[in-house]
């Protein structure tokens, strides 16, 4: 069997030497065993070692894990196989790797026997990243495709063999079968059929590709949509294909005819809108709506040809310049504002407007619209004249009058103030006018105003209480009436009317009718009684005298006696008048006197009897006896209202110069709601004692004196009695005392 060594300086080694020097692949001649037996100059480079260092190494390019692979490859070669191409890792001396493309050829001896292998190695490194960059961007590409909202095709020779998902949407397919391998033509529209051929034809003759074109294709299910396409040839290997790239235009399509329809309708609504509409470019009137035409009295052609100074009211021009100004500038948006407006005629229109900012033809410009206010500014004037008019008439009617609005007072003329008591008008005006019904009265207040709204019939006079400005609460009588048109409104007018004083004489009326029935009474009575009771109280007392036993009988007797007598003698103050002996006599005297006479009774009851009595009075014409009488009957009152003792404070002074204040004020329990009323009548009396007589008795005496009596009492809280009596005409008073501001009860 042949060996290498019978090789070596043979034609054949030089041959193969000559070859593995020029060769730009890596060259390692093997043993059988794999020992290096040679390497070529590039095997250096690309693995970096010398030649000394890999001779007689075993397979030292051979990864340790392809080792295997490698001793597999062998035997293939052996056993009469080539190995060809083979793409594998090869080592570099540094450990790193790279791939390779191997071919392995067995060099035989002359009787054809393996003597050992030679290896060639190429560096396909470069050549795979390039192969991986190609695959890369053709996935990248096919992805786009793919997914391309824009259907795309691609055909050969009008053979569809690719679509995307968006084309075979398009087309109305649901598998891709459906277009694969199928005609183009099947899927455009007859009328287009030719066209598409001939454009196609073209670019591929061309080699260019097509511009955007308006096509009209045909959907599976038949129906014609419209498209754009593009079509591109591409020539691969000789091979020409063609790529069509479709847009759907139906989208759009929609949306211009539906922008057309809404311009249509802005247009449909501006031109008969009922409001004047006009567009102003650069100082001009670039539209005007039929309506703002007719408004000013010019056609729109003219309208749009004259100057806006004509329009406008030469005083409001600045101000509408400014506004447009302003909107144009972009500092006001949508501002509303009045300006007058002048018609062809010359003629003033009162005008509402609105106007924004808009581009129209590519500009800037105003967008406003006018609302003829003419008419409606007139009627409003008209209103307000209406409404004055009616003030003006009321204002100075001696009644007093509100005008209220669904309650609230919108007017009140002056005699309304003075019975509110007060002078400014916006302490009424704006408020409820339930605000001032005292709250027993409200409902009854707000069902005049309820009926009353109902016809035009003036409500009956009906008796309220009102509680005025100042907190005071007088008795009022009522009428309320609908008045319409005030303001534009229909509003209820109310007559008011102070029945205080009326009330009073009434009541005086009542109390001097009874009086002078019990004095009729009383002046037959009293006589009649007098005389016999006379004799009773002699003769008991002669009794008492001369028994002594009984004197406890007796004395009741006499007590009882006493009473009568009282009785009586009260009687005879009513029933006689006319004894009074009028003449001058001092205020503070008088009630000095009656202090003193009661202090004893008020020591035994506990009460201390204060005297605030000013010494400053001037004397008034009376009677003094009976305004005595007068004063003993409200100190004992008051003595009598606090059985568990207290304070009376008795007081006097001039409190203007025609009047002397007497305030009698205890701390007692107050007078109970049910009689407040009724004090004065005669016989009323919650004592088990009492005549009922005193209070009836004293009004009838300040009567006659021209004076008043008014009792103030809260039950618990004490009563105040407060007796005004004039000072006698040419006896003017003093000052009148500085604290004379709480003599108000
Ligand atoms: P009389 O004192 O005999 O009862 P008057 O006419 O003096 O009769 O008084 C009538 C009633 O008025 C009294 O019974 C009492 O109920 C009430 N009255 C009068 N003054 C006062 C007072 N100062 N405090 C409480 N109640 C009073
Ligand atoms: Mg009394």
């Amino acid at each position: 069997m042949a060996k290498i060594s019978d090789y070596v300086g043979t034609m054949y080694e030089q041959l193969l030497k000559s070859f593995m020097a020029h060769s730009s692949d890596g060259i390692v001649v093997v043993d059988l065993e794999g020992k290096v037996l040679d390497v070529n100059a590039a095997f250096e480079t690309m693995h970096g070692w010398t030649k000394e260092e890999v001779l007689g190494t075993v397979l030292p390019m051979t990864p340790p894990h392809l080792l295997e692979e490698a001793g597999r490859l062998h035997e293939l070669v052996l056993s009469g196989k080539s190995v060809n191409g083979y793409e594998t890792f090869k080592m570099k001396k540094d450990g790193t790797m790279f791939h390779a493309s191997v071919t392995i050829s067995p060099v035989l001896d002359a009787e054809g026997g393996v003597i050992a292998l030679v290896g060639v190695e190429r560096d396909i490194t470069g050549q795979k990243m390039a192969e991986k960059k190609l695959m890369d961007s053709e996935e990248r590409y096919r992805q786009l495709v793919e997914f391309s909202p824009e259907p795309i095709m691609a055909i050969t020779d009008y053979c569809i063999y690719y679509s995307n998902p968006a084309a075979l949407h398009f087309i109305g397919g649901q598998h891709i079968d459906e277009l694969q391998g199928k005609c183009v033509l099947d899927f455009i529209h007859p009328e287009h059929a030719a066209y598409l051929t001939f454009l196609l034809e073209r670019s591929i003759g061309g080699k260019l590709p097509s511009d955007i074109v308006p096509i009209k294709l045909l959907r599976l299910d038949r129906q014609t949509i419209e498209a754009e396409l593009k079509i591109v040839p591409i020539v691969t290997n000789g091979n020409t294909s063609v790529q069509l790239l479709f847009r759907d235009i139906s989208k759009r399509k929609t949306a211009e005819q539906s922008l057309q329809e809404t311009e249509m309708l802005y247009e449909c609504l501006v031109e008969n809108a009922m409001a004047g509409v006009y567009m102003y470019q650069d100082e001009k009137l670039v539209y005007v709506n039929p309506y703002l035409s007719k408004m000013f009295g010019y056609s729109r052609d003219e309208m749009m040809q004259t100057r806006l100074e004509a329009f406008i009211y030469a005083e409001d021009l600045a101000t509408f310049k400014e506004i447009a100004v302003q909107t144009l500038e972009e500092r006001i948006s949508a501002f509303p504002f009045s300006i007058r407006g002048m018609k062809k005629d010359r003629s003033i229109v009162y005008l509402e407007g609105l106007v924004t900012l808009t581009k129209y033809k590519g500009k800037p410009s105003l967008l406003g619209t006018f609302q003829d206010v003419t008419y409606k500014n007139e009627v409003e004037e008209a209103l307000r004249e209406s409404a004055l008019r009616y003030q003006r008439l009321i204002k100075f009617l001696p009644e007093p009058i509100v005008v209220s609005d669904a309650g609230m007072l919108i007017y009140a003329n002056k005699s309304a103030m003075k019975l509110f008591r007060t002078t400014v008008e916006s302490d009424l005006v704006g408020k409820s006018i339930y605000h001032f019904v005292h709250p027993e009265h409200q409902q009854e207040a707000m069902k005049i105003e309820r009926d009353v709204m109902k016809t035009d019939n003036p409500s009956q006079f009906k008796e309220i209480r009102i509680i005025c400005f100042d907190g005071e609460i007088i008795e009022a009588e009522i009428s309320s009436i609908r008045i319409h048109h005030y303001m534009g409104k229909t509003v209820t007018l109310t007559v008011l009317r102070d029945i205080t004083d009326r009330k009073q004489a009434e009541e005086l009326m009542i109390r001097s009718e009874k009086l002078s029935i019990v004095g009729q009474l009383a002046a037959g009575l009293a006589h009649e009684i007098r005389n016999p009771l006379t004799s009773l109280k002699g003769f008991t007392q002669l009794l008492k005298s001369k028994s002594k036993e009984d004197s406890f009988y007796y004395d009741t007797m006499l007590t009882e006696l006493e009473r009568i007598n009282l009785i009586v003698g009260d009687f005879m103050t009513l029933a006689k008048p006319q004894m009074s002996q009028f003449g001058y006599g001092s205020v503070s005297g008088m009630l000095e006197h009656v202090i003193s006479v009661l202090n004893h009774q008020a020591i035994l009851m506990n009460v201390s009897l204060i005297s605030k009595v000013s010494t400053a009075l001037p004397d008034i014409y009376c009677d003094e006896n009976q305004l005595k009488q007068v004063f003993i009957n409200l100190i004992k009152n008051a003595i009598e209202a606090m059985p568990r003792g207290g304070n009376v404070v008795i007081a006097a002074d001039q409190i203007n110069a025609e009047t002397i204040c007497i305030k009698i004020k205890d701390q007692g329990d107050g007078i109970p709601d049910a009689i407040v009323h009724k004090l004065g009548e005669p016989f009323l009396t919650t004592k088990t004692n009492g005549t009922g007589l005193g209070l009836m008795i004293s009004y009838r005496i300040v009567e006659h004196h021209r004076g008043s009596l008014k009792i103030c009492s809260k039950d618990k809280q004490g009563t105040t009695v407060k007796l005004l009596l004039p000072v006698p005409e040419g006896r003017p008073g003093r000052e009148p005392a500085p604290d004379s501001a709480d003599w108000a009860i």
